[in-house]
């Protein structure tokens, strides 16, 4: 049997007890860096459990390995350094793999930092959705975050310190004023969550009032911009033009103004090309 296991996201407190059960009664944990999953055992007491190592590059290797080692009967855990597996971290190949060979996998649910830092955002939560880590391209962010900062859900990145002002950055050139929230730190000693505009959280970054520091998710409040009914073709274009001056091809950009407005792609793509030519 394949075991999925949530560990806490710092706080080593977060883990659940069933978590702890599972790690004590497996054979064997799969985990992406021994040494980091080695402390957690440690902290637990959890003694001579045989680890291997599993990661982003190792994974469809190693998942045929696990394989072998549920059918030789053992029982397998997968761990990853924070939070749930398969959650940008590695993990659904495995599963997945297990679900075709009609091997047994249960999850034991555990923190994640993007659901933690959505409740604690106080932004709609009912309607989401996950992105992970944002492409690092400069191009390629600013065409995904255009498609974002659109949409009319409730939006959750992940980010490092390296790049969180260059991401808040690239928000508040598409859109100074939405409302967003920035986590760092979740469950540790200097968690930090400050909802507030784009503009503003740039701002306390600048000032040194929110720190570089840690790891950060970012959630980013749904476009509340007029639909359809009350936008007119000028509005649209406008809209198409400024994706495209922000580096989004004109067949991408027409795309998503047809779906945010809920329009017909040929009547955005008639509207636009009348207008540039
Ligand atoms: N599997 C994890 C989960 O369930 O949340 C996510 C792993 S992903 C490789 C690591 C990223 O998650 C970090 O770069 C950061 O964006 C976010 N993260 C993880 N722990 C966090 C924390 N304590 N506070 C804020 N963000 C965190």
């Amino acid at each position: 049997m394949l075991y999925v296991v949530g560990t806490p996201i710092g706080n080593l407190d977060d883990i659940s007890v069933r978590a702890l059960k599972t790690l004590e009664n497996v054979d064997i944990i799969a985990c992406e860096d021994t040494r980091n999953t080695q402390k957690l055992l440690n902290y637990f007491q959890i003694k001579n459990k045989k680890l291997i190592s599993f990661h982003e590059h190792n994974e469809e290797k190693i998942s045929q390995k696990i394989i072998e080692l549920i059918e030789e009967n053992k029982n397998v855990a997968l761990v990853s350094d924070a939070g749930m597996p398969c959650i940008s971290d590695p993990g659904y190949i495995l599963v997945n793999k297990c679900i075709s060979k009609k091997i047994k996998v249960i999850t034991i649910p555990g923190p994640n930092a993007a659901l933690t830092a959505l409740v604690s955002s106080g932004i709609e939560s009912y309607t989401y959705t996950f992105y992970g880590f944002l492409p690092r391209k400069k191009k390629d962010l600013k065409v995904k975050l255009n498609e974002i900062l659109l949409s009319k859900h409730t939006s959750i990145i992940y980010e490092s310190p390296h790049r969180i002002i260059n991401l808040i950055e690239n928000i508040c050139e598409i859109s100074n004023h939405r409302i967003i929230s920035v986590s760092r730190e979740l469950t540790k000693f200097f968690e930090e969550v400050v909802t507030d505009t784009s503009e503003k959280i740039l701002e306390k970054f600048k000032r040194g009032n929110l720190k570089v520091k840690g790891e950060f998710v970012v959630i980013i409040s749904p476009n509340k911009e007029e639909t359809h009914e009350e936008i007119d073709n000028f509005k649209l274009i406008e809209e198409v033009k400024k994706m495209v001056d922000n580096g989004s091809k004109s067949s991408t950009a027409i795309k998503i103004v047809a779906d945010k407005y809920g329009i017909n792609k040929r009547e955005v793509y008639n509207l636009y090309h009348e207008e540039i030519i």
